[in-house]
């Protein structure tokens, strides 16, 4: 029997990162797009997963994870966020921090619940609302006069904000612009959820990648927002192993049972051998965290300088490791259909960032990924500087 499937997701279609990825390794083009490192995780992490993948620790994990790990994870909070939180309440581990959004948004989320997100927004958020029965508010995040610089349009939000309102979805510091926030934001945020029964999502999975002196502002830090909030991270782009999937979610006790009650039957547990190496690595090294912007800004630095010699237009990233670049001096064609083939024909992959979008954000913005060796920057760079 092959019948056609009413489809719960009819405007779904494979993802970017799936798309771009593809079609860059059947072009042999140098793969800018989705967002992974070239280069290894620490050799002292990878000696540690071993150890434990050798001695015992290959059954299942805990359902809300090892507790070394979430010990260690209440460790850097109350150092990092001056948050003291409780490595049994409020911790569970996830399967990266896509199974942490999709089981928060399960978790809160009911038929009928709006939920407010601010464009560009990563693509697995509003699949997950509505699979939840939510209805979807795209606020575009708001344009300084040089199109790059991007903030929260704070009237906006408040005229958005409803007794209808469940959730809103924050990601700072924001993929795919770089977009962070301030301690002032958080106040503003406070100010305009405080009287209304909303839950905020933060999805903070660039919280080590800031640059240029700044730092990152966790919703954590924040005591009254605290109090509402469900904070997804990853050790994926912390420590360049985004093939692990090993993420968490920080959340006050009543939203952690929530959160459990979805991820004990989405995922149940996570690779016990990783979580134990983590831990091991997130105790003995707890200064790691503090060299990645570093490292990351030199990577920036390095492929914008590179691109100096091209005609694209940018402003280097203020976090993440991805750089945004205007392509309008070159051509002005859809930015989807360019970044396909300027991965055939130029060798070059990247994500258009109008997949991320509601209304257009912009029509000739492209998003390359920087978290790669110098050799294949230098190479992609070559070939970018000839359009
Ligand atoms: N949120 C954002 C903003 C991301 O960029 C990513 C992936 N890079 C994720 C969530 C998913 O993280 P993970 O790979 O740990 O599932
Ligand atoms: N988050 C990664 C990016 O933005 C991709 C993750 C994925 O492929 N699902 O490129």
């Amino acid at each position: 029997m092959s019948r056609k499937i009413e489809s719960k997701l009819p405007d779904v279609g494979t993802t970017i990162f799936t798309v771009m990825s593809q079609l860059a390794a059947k072009c042999k083009a140098i793969n800018l797009a989705q967002g992974f490192p070239s280069f290894d995780p620490p050799k002292a992490l990878c000696d540690r997963v071993q150890h434990h993948l050798y001695n015992g620790a290959n059954q299942y994990a805990p359902m809300t994870g090892v507790p070394a790990l979430r010990n260690a994870i209440a460790d850097k909070t109350e150092r990092l966020q001056g948050r003291a939180i409780d490595a049994d309440q409020h911790i569970t581990i996830s399967c990266g921090a896509t199974e942490g959004l999709f089981c928060a948004i399960q978790a809160v989320v009911r038929a009928g619940d709006e939920v407010i997100v601010f464009d560009p927004a990563y693509d697995s958020y509003e699949p997950a609302i509505t699979l939840a029965g939510g209805i979807t508010r795209h606020i575009p995040l708001s344009i300084d006069a040089n199109g790059f610089d991007l903030a929260i349009d704070w009237q906006q939000l408040s005229d958005t904000i409803s007794e209808k309102t469940r959730l809103i979805i924050l990601n700072f510091p924001h993929n795919p612009t770089g977009a962070i926030l301030q301690a002032a934001d958080l106040d503003t945020l406070a100010d305009l959820v405080r009287d209304t029964e909303c839950y905020l999502l933060s999805d903070e999975v660039y919280e080590h990648i800031v640059f240029d002196g700044e730092s990152h502002c966790s919703l954590l830090s924040h005591a009254e927002l605290w109090e509402r909030t469900m904070v997804i991270s990853s050790f994926g782009k912390t420590f360049h192993a985004t093939g692990w999937k090993v993420g968490y979610c920080i959340a006050p006790a009543s939203l952690t049972e929530e959160f459990r009650k979805v991820h004990q039957f989405a995922t149940f547990a996570i690779s016990t051998p990783i979580q134990h190496g983590i831990a091991d690595f997130l105790n003995s090294n707890p200064e790691f965290y503090a060299a990645l912007p570093a490292f990351y800004e030199k990577k920036r630095d390095f492929f914008c300088g590179l691109l100096e010699g091209s005609r694209f237009k940018l402003r280097p990233a203020r976090s993440t490791f991805f750089q945004i670049v205007d392509y309008s001096e070159i051509n002005h064609e859809a930015d989807v259909k360019l970044a396909k083939r300027w991965t055939r024909e130029i060798g070059v992959a990247s994500i258009p960032i109008s997949v991320f979008c509601k209304q257009a954000f912009t029509g000739t913005r492209l998003r390359f990924c920087f978290a790669k060796d110098e050799a294949t920057l230098e190479a992609a760079a070559a070939k970018l500087c000839e359009l």
